[in-house]
């Protein structure tokens, strides 16, 4: 019977086991790819916004080259801090179902196994469900929700849809190493400056607003993506004027959503805010109003990197505190 099952090793699952781990509680994060496998998902060569304090476990630990880290500074911090630390991390196992089999008393499936626990932390990300467009042609193989890299597509007709950052970042690629780049973006979404609206960080609307004069970009205020088609594209405008774009790849970069099926099947509240669905959870402990599941990470209200990685260093002592309270009781009953 283990302490604390932690589903996902991503900033927050790997700040939870650092945390478990100096309180010698028996712990075991579960991650159903590679560790740290959002920051795997960033584009190749991409320079984070964060700084390494908003980013690193211990203060002064994450030394870029620069003054911000690329995707591969980042990630290579975040294994060799699991590798270093020797954290007790499963991956390539993916958690299919979590079972209550008594009050505080889990039991965690996997393909690989059965684990019981005290306590589960859910700290599974915003990954699961890009979000679509749900228009014809979306499912055509040229289509796709994530951005990896530009040089498949140097000299192609490249359409990116969406107006956050990815999106800003996937047009500023694309667009510098030369391919025929297009972003359908809402006005509002490119006439917003307030970076705590998720739009385009200046340092990236900056450079495509250069890229825009040096007409290697080309914006189109969308109304909506009308169609996917093998060789083109049909785009209503803002002015719903029906306009069709030669194509040969596209980008739907529009968010993506948590699977909140585990935690709602055990019984967890959930609730519709700023971001969508998030469960519902207490404030300062994080737990669930399912007593011994917690909550962690980039699907609760409390979003990015240095969220993710506070949110343990302050619950993971309280969660402990409290199974040593129940713990005790059970023990004197
Ligand atoms: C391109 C891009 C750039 C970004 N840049 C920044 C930045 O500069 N600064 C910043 O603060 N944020 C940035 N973000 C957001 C940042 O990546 C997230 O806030 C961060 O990854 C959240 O950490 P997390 O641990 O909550 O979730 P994640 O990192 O998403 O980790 C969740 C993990 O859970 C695993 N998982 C999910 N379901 C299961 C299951 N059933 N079984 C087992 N494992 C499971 C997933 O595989 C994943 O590894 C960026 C995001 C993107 C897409």
């Amino acid at each position: 019977m283990k302490d604390l099952i932690i589903i996902g090793a991503g900033p927050a699952g790997i700040s939870a086991a650092y945390e478990a781990k100096k309180l010698g509680l028996k712990y075991l994060v579960i991650e159903k790819a590679l560790i740290g496998n959002t920051i795997y998902n960033y584009p190749v060569g991409l320079t984070v916004f964060s700084t390494t304090d908003e980013l690193e476990f211990i203060k002064n630990d994450l030394q870029p080259a620069r003054e911000k880290p690329t995707r591969e500074e980042l990630l290579s911090y975040y294994v060799k801090f699991v590798l270093d630390n020797e954290l007790k991390v499963q991956w390539e196992e993916e958690v299919l179902k979590v079972d209550k089999l008594g009050e505080n008393h889990f039991r965690t499936i996997t393909p690989k196994g059965e684990y019981e626990s005290k306590n589960v932390l859910f700290a599974i990300g915003a990954m699961d469900y890009p979000r679509k467009l749900d228009v014809k042609g979306e499912d055509l193989l040229k289509v796709h929700d994530h951005f990896r890299e530009t040089y498949p597509w140097v000299k192609k007709k490249a359409l990116i849809v969406g107006g956050g950052n990815s999106a800003g970042e996937a047009a500023l690629f694309l667009a510098d190493e030369g391919a025929e780049t297009t972003l359908a973006i809402f006005r509002k979404d490119w006439e917003e400056t307030d970076p705590k609206q998720g739009c385009i960080k200046y340092w990236v609307r900056d450079p495509l607003v250069e890229q825009l004069k040096k007409r290697c970009l080309n914006l189109f205020f969308l109304g909506k993506v009308l169609e996917i088609r093998e060789k083109d594209v049909v785009l209503e405008d803002e002015n719903g004027k029906r306009q069709v774009l030669e194509n040969d790849v596209v980008f739907v970069l529009v968010g993506s959503d948590a699977d909140l099926t585990m935690l709602t099947n055990l019984g967890v509240e959930t609730e519709f805010g700023k971001y969508g669905e998030v469960p519902v959870y207490d404030e300062e402990t994080f737990e669930t109003n399912v007593s011994g599941v917690y909550v962690a990470g980039h699907f609760t209200n409390t979003r990015h990197i240095k969220g993710a990685i506070e949110v343990p260093q302050k619950i993971i002592p309280k969660m402990a505190e409290k199974s040593a309270d129940v713990g005790s009781v059970k023990a004197k009953a």
